[in-house]
């Protein structure tokens, strides 16, 4: 297509024109598996698979090490200038930005985002990561620390070697460059699995990192499902470090995959159920409950941080549901992910789907009071639609109000004073985020100290920049993604003393 895609009808067409790789991309060649096997990639909004993925194994991430350590043992990317490593990183984001129809529109049918999200959220923030990183690179100092003049004493900081990043499906790409960006921005090579439910973002990634000038062997992906390729990947020697971003329970899992192995670094980004509180006296509850819906709804609830918690103090609880599902109604458009009109997609998956049904269905059980959706059906029963979903009359014991839902659900509870609505936003095993909304500054910042939340945003929800370190307190994690900080996590700390004397 010789211009670019606009209506609806344009991006089916696009979409069904792309070439899709299917293959591992290992020394720069898409390959087949080793066992030659393979796993569907289907399409979540109306159940067609979209392409035959290789299905990696144990074997196939032995093969990607092998290729990251010998590009590490001969030093061809880390051993460049760093002004030359620069270059190829900042090209490799022009390269994205070049193919970013293509990218969209594969994320949008693998993943079900809305081709809209990939140009207002996904795509720009890629973007942002990438360049952000690139320009860390030759802003990396170590020191000259004092001694007497018998000595000299000089800290360095070097890549650690091969990395692994094992990367969920909620935002395939962005997640991924969250990792990969520092990751090689640092020196390191590295292997990536990325979720098998959307993987072909990754993929081409991969692809445009070697056409921009990225050395062979330096970026390698294995598509696989984590049992098999992310298990072998996290116990694998060579592997200095695996960088993760899911769910707790597999978060747990690879801290012992490392100790059973080679005792590699764990970093992790895991679940979340941020609270999101409304204090008496916030300044214009209609925009903050505009807000708040953003916090849930957006990309339908599959969000680490998505504000799954409503704390609303009860002088303002009629008037917050009542705008809350009117606002929802006006602010969601339920569609075809390749509809520019579309706000929101189906869910990843059927499996998906089907988890979060059954939560809905729980917390009627367990009585909580259904105010809007709750069902599967807009607009359509093969794709895997769950509505924008209300829950009030929630009480602290309750699965809703301790378990992540990932889909488009929330609670609501009513609080009546400040210390009752913090007891409520900390009694929690996560803590990825919070939000509250007040217009007293010294409310503000005294609800911001009491937070257990690794980031806190406040008379805003999801606001931020590169500059904002991001990742959880509690089984949210232990590490923190974005920042030039998290750059030094890919590297180690080398201490060299010279004796003069
Ligand atoms: P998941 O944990 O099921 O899968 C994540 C990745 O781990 C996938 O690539 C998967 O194949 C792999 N994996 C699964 N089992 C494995 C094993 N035994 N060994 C090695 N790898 C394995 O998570 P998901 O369902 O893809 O994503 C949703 C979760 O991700 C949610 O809990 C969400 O909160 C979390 N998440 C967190 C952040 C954050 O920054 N904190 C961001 C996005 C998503």
């Amino acid at each position: 297509m010789s211009t670019s895609p606009t209506t609806h009808a344009e991006w089916t067409t696009f979409a069904a024109s792309l070439k899709i790789e299917t293959g591992l991309f290992i020394d720069a060649q898409f390959v087949a598996a080793k066992a030659g096997e393979h796993f569907d990639c289907i399409s979540p909004s109306n159940g067609e698979v979209i392409a035959v993925m290789a299905k990696g194994g144990a074997a196939d991430i032995d093969a990607a090490v092998a290729s990251c350590l010998a590009a590490w043992q001969d030093g061809r990317w880390h051993q460049q200038a760093p002004r030359t490593r620069l270059a190829i990183m900042l090209k490799w984001a022009d390269l994205v930005e070049a193919h970013s129809h293509e990218l969209a529109a594969l994320e949008s049918m693998d993943m079900g985002k809305p081709i809209s999200d990939m140009f207002n959220i996904d795509l720009p923030e890629v973007l942002k990561t990438i360049r952000y990183f690139a320009e860390c690179i030759d802003k990396v100092e170590g020191a000259v620390t004092s001694t007497d003049a018998s000595a000299m004493h000089l800290i360095t900081h070097e890549p650690l070697g091969v990395v692994g990043a094992i990367t969920p499906w909620n935002y395939p790409m962005l997640m991924a460059v969250w990792k990969l960006a520092p990751i090689l921005a640092a020196g390191n090579c590295v292997v990536l699995k990325p979720a098998e439910q959307a993987p072909l973002s990754c993929l081409k990634l991969a692809q445009l990192f070697v056409a921009a000038g990225g050395p062979p062997g330096v970026f390698n992906v294995v598509n696989g499902l984590g049992a098999e390729a992310g298990k072998a990947l996290a116990l694998h020697p060579d592997v200095q470090k695996i960088s993760f971003t899911g769910s707790t329970a597999v978060g747990k899992l690879l801290m012992g995959y490392a100790g059973q192995s080679n005792m590699k670094r764990v970093a992790l980004e895991t679940g979340g159920k941020s609270p999101q509180i409304f204090l008496p006296d916030l300044y214009d509850l209609d925009a903050a409950i505009d807000r708040a819906i953003g916090g849930i709804y957006d990309n339908a609830g599959q969000v680490c941080n998505a504000g799954s918690r409503l704390l609303v103090h009860r002088s303002l609880h009629d008037r917050f549901v009542e705008r809350f599902v009117a606002r929802t109604d006006a602010l969601y458009r339920m569609g075809d992910p390749l509809d520019p009109a579309t706000t929101m997609g189906p869910l990843v998956s059927q499996v998906q789907k089907q988890n979060v049904l059954k939560r809905i269905q729980r917390a009627q059980e367990q009585g909580a009071q259904l105010v809007l959706g709750g069902n599967a059906t807009p607009p359509n029963a093969a794709g895997a639609y769950v509505a924008p979903t209300l829950f009030t009359h929630a009480t602290q014991k309750m699965a809703i109000v301790q378990e992540e839902t990932f889909g488009p659900v929330t609670s609501l509870q009513v609080f009546d004073t400040e210390a009752e609505a913090i007891a409520m936003a900390n009694d929690s095993i996560y803590g990825l985020a919070a939000s509250v909304w007040t217009a007293d500054l010294k409310t503000a910042h005294r609800v911001v100290g009491a937070l257990q939340a690794g980031v806190i945003w406040v008379n805003c929800f999801g606001d931020g920049d590169m500059t904002q370190p991001f990742g959880g307190y509690k089984q949210s994690g232990n590490s923190r993604d974005k920042y030039k900080d998290s750059m030094l996590s890919y590297m180690q700390t080398k201490s060299a003393w010279f004796n003069l004397a």
